[in-house]
């Protein structure tokens, strides 16, 4: 089955090295590439993140646009451009208008909970009409942060409710289902018809812990209950938030949550519908 990878991480940041390392994951171009062509990986959507310091993420101090290592970036992967409000100036908006319109920039991401801003504060206001004006999908952060830095009033799904609510026509992609909170997640997915969700980050470990969380079936019906409750697989996506987990153990967790009839949506046709830039030569 062939795959799109819709969370995906490939910038020098120091706490994704280490996780890297504890999880086995050879984060480099090189280990990137063959984790892609061993799982038929054929597209992925990396997300923007910079930090001005080794270690310093969450970090105020960075560009006020945050990208991957493009360098490096094999060409099937795209990019969603990091936001960091902090620094959102005339120039990093007119910066941002730009690299909004190149080929391989699928979206945007807002790292909320990392950043302290509500998602509908006016702060943000200025990307939200750009990602309307190029028509492209802003991916925001929600639920647990990687981080103690981050605060949980801020990445908490519902806050999403007043941004969809303010931006009908905003395609709002929710990360990592919003976990812990997928009930109302899947709220959301009921209510408003501009709401995704990708599937990415929800665990974050080497073999071990995957298998030891993923063989608890308490723990993996919570998540097929809140599916059967947001009752339309066409809006969730697979994503692996590599390198924080292998390619392969991901796969195979999300193979474990999703019926196999909606496989071929979850990991492959929905992502295609939501980063309508993705395109295969
Ligand atoms: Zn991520």
């Amino acid at each position: 089955m062939k795959i799109i990878d819709s969370h995906l991480h490939f910038s020098r940041i120091l706490a994704f090295e280490k996780a890297a390392a504890h999880n086995g994951v050879n984060y480099s171009q090189e280990g990137l590439i063959s984790e892609l062509s061993e799982h038929q990986v054929v597209a992925g959507v990396c997300m923007g993140l910079t930090e001005s310091e080794e270690g310093k993420f969450p970090d105020e101090h960075t560009h006020g646009v945050m990208n991957c290592d493009l360098e490096k970036l094999p060409d099937n992967i795209y990019f969603c451009a990091g936001i960091n409000p902090h620094k959102l100036d005339s120039d990093s908006l007119s910066r941002l208008g730009a690299i909004l319109q190149q080929d391989k920039c699928a979206g945007i991401k807002i790292y909320a909970g990392y950043y302290q801003f509500y998602v509908a504060d006016d702060i943000y206001e200025p990307v939200y009409e750009l990602a309307l004006k190029y028509q492209l999908p802003v991916v925001i952060h929600s639920g647990s942060t990687y981080s103690p830095k981050g605060l949980l009033k801020y990445s908490h799904p519902l806050t999403i409710d007043d941004l969809a609510t303010k931006h009908p026509h905003l395609k709002i992609v929710v990360a990592h289902f919003g976990n812990p909170w997928i009930q109302d997640v899947a709220e959301l997915i009921y209510k408003h018809e501009n709401i995704y969700v990708d599937l990415s980050g929800i665990l974050e470990g080497d073999a071990e812990l995957f298998h030891r969380i993923s063989s608890e079936e308490l723990y993996m019906n919570r998540f097929r209950t809140a599916l059967i409750q947001a009752d339309n697989y066409r809006r969730f996506m697979y994503g692996s938030d590599w390198p924080l987990s292998s390619m392969k153990i991901y796969i195979d967790f999300i193979k474990r949550m999703i019926p196999q009839k909606h496989w071929q949506a979850v990991f492959y046709d929905n992502a295609l519908e939501v980063f309508e830039r993705i395109k295969f030569t």
